[in-house]
Formats: C-alpha cells, structure tokens, sequence
C-alpha cells in the first residue's frame, strides 16, 4: 500500500525518515503516461520517489478549469501501484494546509512569465512558483522531476531555484505522446474523437516548423514562417494562442539563428473549448 499523507505535519515525519536521496515529482493528479515517466526516472535514479497530487487554485484564472479538472486520487493511486512503479508517499493536501492564509504572498518572474503562455494566463506562473516554493521548502528533494512538455515551466523553476538558493537538481523529462504525435495531458480528457486527431496537427505543425529553422534565419522571417503556420491550423479550425521561436534558455527573441544554440519551437492552441500547448527543442 502506497502511504497517502494528507497534512504537513505527516509529510514532515515522512521526509525526516527518509534516507538517502529524494526525488518529487509534483503533479496535478488525472496521471496519464507521461506523468509515470517522470516518476519512472526517479525511481531509476533515486532510493526514494515521492509522488504529490494537489490541484492548485492559484495558478487557475478566473475563467479556466479549476471546478472542473478531473480529480480522482483513488484511480491515481492505483494507476501508479499498478504500474510497478515504488513510492516512498503519495502528498495529497487540501487547500488549506497549503495555503493557510486567504492572501496569498506573491513570487514572481515578469520576465520570463510575460510571455508565451503568461500573457493569456496572467498570474498562472506566479501560482506555479508559490506553490513549489512552498513545496520545495517542505520537501527539500534531491530533485525535481518535471516534464519538457510545460517548457515556459521549467524555465521559471529553474530561476525560482536559483534565485531561492534552494539545493535542488531540476531534472526535465522529454515529453510523453500519444501514436498520432498529441502529447499528453490531462486536459486530453475533455476533447471528443474528432477534436483529438485535429489536436495531433499541433505536433505535427511543431515538426514542420522545426524541420525549416536554419543557422541565420532572422527572426522577423522566422515570424512570418511561423504565421504562416499558425494560419494553416486556423483554417483547419483550430484556434491559434500562439505559435512562436524563442531562445530556450531564456525565452527571448533574437536577431538570427545561431549555431550551436538551442531554440525552442512553442505553440497553444484550443481544439474546441480545451487549450492546448507543446513545443519542441531544437539545436543548432
Ligand atoms: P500536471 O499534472 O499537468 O501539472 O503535470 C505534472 C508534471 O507532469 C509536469 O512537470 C508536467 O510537465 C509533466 N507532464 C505532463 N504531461 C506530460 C507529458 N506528456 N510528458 C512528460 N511530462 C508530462
């Protein structure tokens, strides 16, 4: 039996008896494959993996999904057992405990969330870095498992570690995907048969730019390409947030393609009412 523990004063007695290095891998709970990957990598790399499911409220919108976002700690639990995968603990809070106080304090990184998927969702990442912040503080891992598939993500956890001095290894995991090339997600679920094969063009889009980018492309030619992409989604019915190039480090644009420097290739879309987002890694 995988321990569930529900309070911070349980998960402080769990973390004190663990010995030896540790691994968390964060989540939002609906596991699906690419969340087992992660804690694949953990368990092949770390004597202890620690799983924690909690829908964060402060990195949901007004508008987006949080009363409906499929929550089911049972079928997770016995999702992840079943898989043969070994967890030391299962962290699922409540609301509460993680946010004792009904003012939230604010961690953020303008300049890395104003961007990409920032801009349609203001405040989303400053409720990511709260909330593993706080998480971070209470674990203390040997490191954070986290998938490439949330790329804008893993760029601000990476500062929010750097900045907090937090002795902590960021470990990206390559992205999951279905046969048809659609990542994973959750949010998979609320898309009818038709609205998943259209949601694979995304990928395939991502490739397709990708496959074009060469050393000293500029970026105002590489915008065009990507609006021209952007435009063969739309009339395929898909509703475009944006399709952009950026340094992936740092989520910057640049003056042209440089060799020897990695770019990443991202996009967000709906396909229906559920919003999507990808991305690739390419390097020059
Ligand atoms: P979520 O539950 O959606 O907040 O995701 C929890 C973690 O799983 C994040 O680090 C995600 O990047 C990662 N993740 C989600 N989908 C995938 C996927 N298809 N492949 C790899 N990692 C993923």
């Amino acid at each position: 039996m995988i321990p569930i523990i529900r309070t911070i004063a349980e998960l402080k007695r769990h973390i004190a008896l663990i010995s030896g290095g540790l691994a968390f891998v964060p989540t939002m709970g609906a596991l699906h494959e690419g969340h087992l990957s992660l804690l694949r990598y953990a368990n092949a790399h770390y004597p202890h993996t620690l799983l924690s499911i909690f829908v964060n409220p402060t990195q949901f919108g007004k508008n987006e999904d949080f009363d409906k976002y499929p929550r089911d700690l049972e079928s997770d639990v016995a999702l992840v057992a079943g898989s043969g995968i070994q967890l030391s603990g299962v962290f699922a809070p409540d609301i509460q405990s993680m946010y004792p106080y009904e003012q939230v304090p604010l961690v953020s990184f303008p300049f890395l969330s104003n961007k990409l998927c920032g801009k349609s969702r203001p405040g989303h990442f400053d409720g990511v870095s709260i909330v593993l912040l706080k998480l971070l503080n209470l674990i203390r891992p040997k490191a954070l498992v986290m998938g490439q598939k949330d790329y804008q993500q893993t760029v601000i956890v990476r500062r929010l570690i750097e900045e907090f001095f937090i002795e902590t290894e960021l470990v990206v995991s390559p992205t999951v995907r279905e046969p048809s090339g659609l990542a994973m997600s959750s949010r998979n679920q609320y898309l009818s048969t038709e609205e998943r094969s259209l949601a694979s063009e995304l990928y395939a889009c991502l490739q397709n730019l990708a496959s074009r980018l060469e050393v000293g492309m500029k970026y105002e030619f590489i915008q065009k390409l990507c609006s021209e992409h952007a435009k063969s989604l739309s009339d395929k019915g898909i509703k475009m947030d944006y399709l952009e190039v950026l340094q992936a480090q740092d989520l910057e644009p640049f003056q042209e393609l440089k060799s020897g420097m990695q770019y990443v290739v991202a996009i967000a879309a709906f396909v229906g009412n559920t919003r999507l987002i990808d991305n690739i890694l390419k390097k020059l």
